[in-house]
């Protein structure tokens, strides 16, 4: 099934009329903060909102990485990491009432250590203010473990990087500074640092992987003590961006989420509308 074809019948649901939450608008404006579920329009928002979740997108909108998948702008991102940006969020999360606050970026190659130090303060400043629990979803801080190191130290409750595809596929959907080694020794990096932080990862079907390929990578995660796991539908943002090879059926999304399950990721969201931060909150309260 080409992506420009007619979507399949499970893809078909209604655009709720009213997701926008007028709060969460409007202190978004008053913080001048960003969160990835008004940007991309996420149709979860309203699930979200009522299970006091967002995701907050931290260190401006403009990425240094190409990803053939992703829809955010690309080029030189703005200056420096704006110092009051960590409370910014703690404030818009305390008068939100967030219970689990996501923090993720675009990729800042630009910058000597990718974003982290920005990362730290953004957790510790959120928990200090709201005793939500936290969630950073990193880009791949290039390599760099003394990086990672920075963000695990400030004790974020869940470490989440995407492997977003399987490595076959990596330098055609993550571009070419992309590492499948990489990303998975951060996740091992991270559970030597501190092994209370939880790990998640997720992908996205339907680029072209195979099943073999796909069950391998899941493994790999697993070997990489990998605690939760989200699989959804790759869906094509624009023409320019890669064409959706395969939409797969919602029955298939369930025996994977078996399948992974049996391998020992302790949570798993599989099917055709999650998203990485998609229920990161009953994610996060598992243990
Ligand atoms: Fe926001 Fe993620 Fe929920 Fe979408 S799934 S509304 S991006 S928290
Ligand atoms: Fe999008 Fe992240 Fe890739 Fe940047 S690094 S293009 S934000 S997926």
């Amino acid at each position: 099934v080409s992506s420009t074809g007619r979507l399949p019948r499970w893809l078909k649901r209604p655009i709720p009329k009213s997701n926008s939450n007028h709060l969460t608008d409007s202190l978004m404006e008053e913080y001048g903060l960003e969160t990835v579920c008004d940007n991309a329009k996420c149709p979860n928002r309203m699930e979200c909102y009522s299970q006091q979740t967002a995701t907050f997108m931290v260190l401006g909108n403009v990425c240094t990485r190409p990803c053939g998948f992703c829809a955010v702008s690309r080029g030189r991102p703005p200056a420096a990491p704006a110092v009051d940006e960590p409370e910014r969020i703690a404030k818009a999360a305390e008068r939100l009432g967030l219970k689990h606050v996501v923090i993720t970026s675009v990729t800042r190659d630009d910058l000597p250590d990718g974003g982290a130090d920005h990362f730290h303060n953004c957790v510790i400043a959120v928990r200090e203010r709201t005793g939500a629990t936290t969630e950073v979803l990193t880009p791949d801080f290039v390599h760099c473990k003394e990086s990672l190191a920075r963000v695990i130290e400030a004790k974020p409750t869940v470490f989440n990087h995407n492997m977003e595809t399987v490595p076959r596929l990596y330098r055609r959907v993550r571009g070419p500074k992309s590492d499948y080694a990489w990303t998975l020794q951060m996740m091992r990096e991270v559970k030597r640092y501190d092994a209370e932080v939880k790990t998640k990862s997720g992908l996205m079907l339907g680029l072209g992987e195979e099943r073999g390929e796909l069950l391998d990578a899941l493994s790999d995660l697993r070997e990489h003590d990998v605690d939760f796991l989200t699989l959804g539908q790759y869906l094509q943002p624009g023409d320019k961006y890669l064409p959706v090879v395969r939409y797969v059926p919602p029955e298939e999304f369930d025996e994977l989420a078996d399948i992974a399950k049996s391998m020992g990721f302790k949570k798993v969201a599989s099917g055709p509308f999650v998203r990485s931060s998609y229920h990161a909150r009953d994610m996060a309260e598992t243990e």
